[in-house]
């Protein structure tokens, strides 16, 4: 294989803390990197880098892994922008509004749910995202589902199945009916295409009970857990998430002192989505308060048209230092590591010997700027596997 030397990085944040100053970030200055076609082969200080078959001078630019977009809606057709003003002119959000984005994506051909969906993904992917997560969830059929996450899998390997997103309108005199559909029959046709099981557990979508219901028949299919939890009001969705030991909890909005000490003392990651209580104007969570007590945090999109039709980590990262009193370098990391832990993932987010060669490089000395400046502070994004976004999907 061919080896790649990066040089003249300012500062180098590899999330290694192996690496460099020991701390959680694995930072290093004046710093080097080379690459295979595949994975960091070496990282250290510059002036002691061995040969490499090409070398590139970065002129004083900072690099960071790729973002991991751990939690994202990209399949769905159509627009809510009307709601939007809606909300912004006094109305809350109750979660109703799902069953319009269903209708759509239901009536959408596979072409255009391909098209729709790989446009977002480069969006992501020309922000730095270079590992997304992808759920399946507005169709609500078993053969809809399946077209869905079909879809996903032509932009990820990290698809979600989440068929328990809403009960369909043609279920509301019989829920339960849909949770046994969801659990039994929509299961056994997606689980083959996924590798996690979602689902949204809180106010006006499945209670407890229903959550578990599904998650276990899906953890029986071989299926990751994850779970949309506490994003509306206060509930157990967290401690559900715990009890199962699922990877992730997402949203975290409304946390109880035992939810926060569960978290804490578990493997399950709490994923915050800033942008869905930005696009929604509700109390954001407390990441210090999850920090300080030393729960694993992670930060994504949400990219959804509903609630967070958000494609640029970069201002999930802001929204976190601005409003949820996160540091630069918290955010940053929940963002990259984070990310990766919530996906169960060791190869990504982090830029370590082994890693996988996905980076970012900054127009900018240092990663803080990322929440220091308000824009775009992304130079180049270098992937692994081919152009950043790129998929089977034609533009
Ligand atoms: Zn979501």
């Amino acid at each position: 294989m061919t080896t790649r030397l990066l040089y003249g990085i300012s500062e180098l944040t590899t999330n290694d803390p192996t690496v460099g100053d020991g701390s959680a970030m694995g930072r290093l200055t004046d710093a080097a990197l080379i690459l295979d076609e595949e994975a960091v082969v070496w990282v250290g200080p510059a002036e002691e880098a061995p040969a490499a078959d090409s070398a590139r001078d970065l002129g004083g630019r900072a690099v960071i892994p790729g973002f991991v977009d751990s939690h994202t809606h990209l399949v769905f057709a159509g627009e809510r922008s009307d709601e939007f003003e809606a909300r912004l002119a006094g109305r809350p959000y109750d979660g109703g509004g799902i069953g319009r984005t269903v209708a759509a994506t239901r009536a959408a051909s596979p072409e255009e749910l391909l098209v729709a969906a790989a446009g977002r993904q480069r969006l992501l992917a020309r922000g730095g995202v270079t590992t997304l997560e992808v759920k399946s969830g507005y169709e609500l059929t078993v053969e809809g589902e399946v077209r869905s996450l079909e879809v996903a899998a032509l932009l990820t390997e990290e698809v979600t199945f989440l068929g328990a997103h809403v009960v369909p309108a043609e279920f509301a005199q019989d829920r339960d009916a849909y949770v046994a559909l969801v659990a039994g029959e929509m299961l056994t046709a997606c689980a083959p295409r996924a590798r996690w099981a979602d689902v949204f557990c809180d106010t006006g979508a499945f209670s407890v009970d229903e959550a578990r219901t599904i998650l276990t028949a899906a953890r029986q299919h071989g299926l990751g857990l994850r779970l949309h939890g506490n994003q509306l009001g206060p509930g157990s969705g967290v401690a559900l998430a715990v009890e199962l030991q699922a990877a992730s909890v997402d949203h975290c909005t409304h946390l109880s002192d035992d939810d926060v000490a569960a978290l804490a003392g578990s493997a399950t990651v709490a994923t915050l989505l800033p942008g869905a209580e930005f696009f929604s104007g509700g109390p954001p969570p407390s990441a210090r308060r999850l920090l300080d007590a030393g729960a694993t945090v992670a930060l994504a999109t949400d990219c959804n048209p509903g609630t967070s039709y958000l494609t640029s980590m970069t201002t999930a990262l802001w929204l976190a230092v601005r409003e949820m009193q996160m540091t630069p370098d918290e955010a940053l990391w929940a963002a990259t590591a984070g990310g990766a832990r919530a996906l169960c993932r060791s190869d990504v987010g982090v830029l370590g010997v082994g890693a996988r060669a996905d980076l970012v490089i900054l127009d900018a000395p240092r990663a803080a700027h990322l929440a220091y400046r308000f824009g775009d502070v992304i130079e180049e994004v270098m992937t692994a596997h081919g152009p950043p976004g790129a998929s089977r999907v034609p533009a």
